[in-house]
């Protein structure tokens, strides 16, 4: 292996980053293009590239590093488990499995159930199967929404683009305008399994519904004998300022779906059911293999644990001013949309992967989920000062490209 090697921070010279993707071409099937950057190394809200350029990192992930690179909290649940016990089946259980659901219950505030996966898919397929055992297979979902790339989580997935290679796909799902009650009322009826609903819509530019439209979607399902399914994969976990985006809607739903922001970076999903569903699945009705292992599982502890202990729901209360203030004030920025520290930035014109190339190469990771707008999911341990910086970096980004 040749090639230019830059130390890093006193660790291992790397070859550079290009023979990487090189070697990535080669060797991984090409479902994401080109990788943007081979990373190696990360501290907080910060990466650092194979050459050895560093980044503010606003987006975490994908919304998942809550507690940011290599946190101290995490690394030391994560090797205190491995070292004493990784993996044993669901033939079996471990204290931080159990622990974990009564913590996600008691965050909830409600009674329950919780079934454990790996991935924001696999959660959502668990709910899936959950709603077939209603006796019910109508399902009601919002367009707009992204639930997953798995057969199922897919059959809920709005975006054609994703969809139509991969038809037929299982399910029978009446798609409505998001946001629009009136639509959602019209929609449901005594043959609907549930409705399925992001708090926020994430994958489609950071929507938040109108007020009342969590509350009118807990109405007509009550109504109609169907569940309401909240998929709070990237909403979830204090990623909105609050435990769940639902929250502060009062709404009670039957099944919530976690994953990003759980395990800190540790792969983990989570399908809690409320009440009598979560007595849906009986046993063989669903499994895994891998979801819930005691290090995913004690990863989650640790995740929440330092979310409390360190009072990182203010913190995330606080950036998310910080953010809207200064991104309102860029020319070109129209509008900015999301709670917490998951936000759009919506800008006049549709440059928004331009932005993004360019403010990566300003050392700043955001990304596009639409042609106009940025999202910014940062770590909830990034400082006011990488904030400001960021910022900083895409103002003068947007100044270039949108002159
Ligand atoms: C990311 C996401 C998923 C899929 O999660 P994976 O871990 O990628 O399978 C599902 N629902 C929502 C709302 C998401 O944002």
């Amino acid at each position: 292996m040749t090639g230019d090697t830059t130390p890093i921070h006193g660790r291992e010279p790397r070859p550079g980053g290009p023979e990487w993707i090189e070697r990535y071409r080669g060797s991984l099937m090409n479902t994401f293009g080109d990788p943007q950057r081979v990373l190696v190394h990360g501290e907080g809200a910060q990466v650092w590239d194979a050459d050895g350029n560093r980044y503010i990192d606003l987006l975490a992930g994908i919304a998942v590093n809550a507690l940011g690179h290599a946190h101290p909290a995490l690394v030391k649940a994560v090797s205190e488990q491995i070292a004493t016990l990784g993996h044993i089946s669901n033939f079996f259980t471990s204290p931080p499995q159990v622990e974990l659901a009564e913590k996600l219950l008691a965050l909830l505030g409600a009674e329950g159930k919780v079934f454990f996966a790996n991935s924001g898919s696999e959660a959502n397929e668990a709910a899936l199967k959950a709603t077939r055992r209603t006796g019910r297979t109508k399902l009601v979902v919002a367009e707009g929404s992204f639930h997953g790339r798995t057969m199922g989580a897919l059959a809920l997935t709005s975006k054609e683009a994703y969809r139509t290679p991969f038809e037929p796909l299982p399910g029978e799902v009446t798609w409505v305008p998001y946001g629009d009650a009136d639509a959602l009322r019209a929609a449901v009826d005594g043959e609907t399994a549930a409705v399925v609903l992001e708090p926020i819509q994430g994958e489609a530019g950071v929507v938040v519904p109108p007020e009342g439209y969590l509350r009118a979607a807990r109405d007509v399902t009550r109504e109609h004998g169907a569940l309401l399914w909240f998929d709070e994969v990237q909403t979830g976990v204090g990623r909105t300022g609050d435990w769940f985006a639902h929250t502060p809607s009062g709404v009670t739903p039957d099944l919530v779906t976690l994953a990003k922001g759980l395990g800190g970076g540790m792969p983990i999903g989570a399908c809690i059911g409320v009440g009598d569903a979560g007595s849906l699945f009986g046993p063989g009705n669903h499994g895994t293999t891998f979801g819930g292992n005691p290090v995913a599982t004690r990863a989650a502890l640790a995740v929440i644990d330092t979310i409390e202990r360190d009072d990182l729901l203010t913190a995330v209360d606080e950036l998310h001013r910080l953010f809207v203030e200064e991104f309102s004030s860029i020319p070109g920025v129209v509008e900015v949309t999301g709670r917490g520290l998951l936000l759009g930035v919506v800008l006049e014109r549709p440059v928004a992967a331009d932005v993004m190339k360019a403010a990566l190469d300003a050392g700043v990771i955001v990304n596009a989920p639409t042609p106009d707008r940025l999202r910014i999911a940062p770590p909830f341990v990034l400082t006011s000062q990488q904030a400001r910086d960021a910022v900083a970096a895409i103002r003068s980004v947007l100044a270039e490209v949108l002159p």
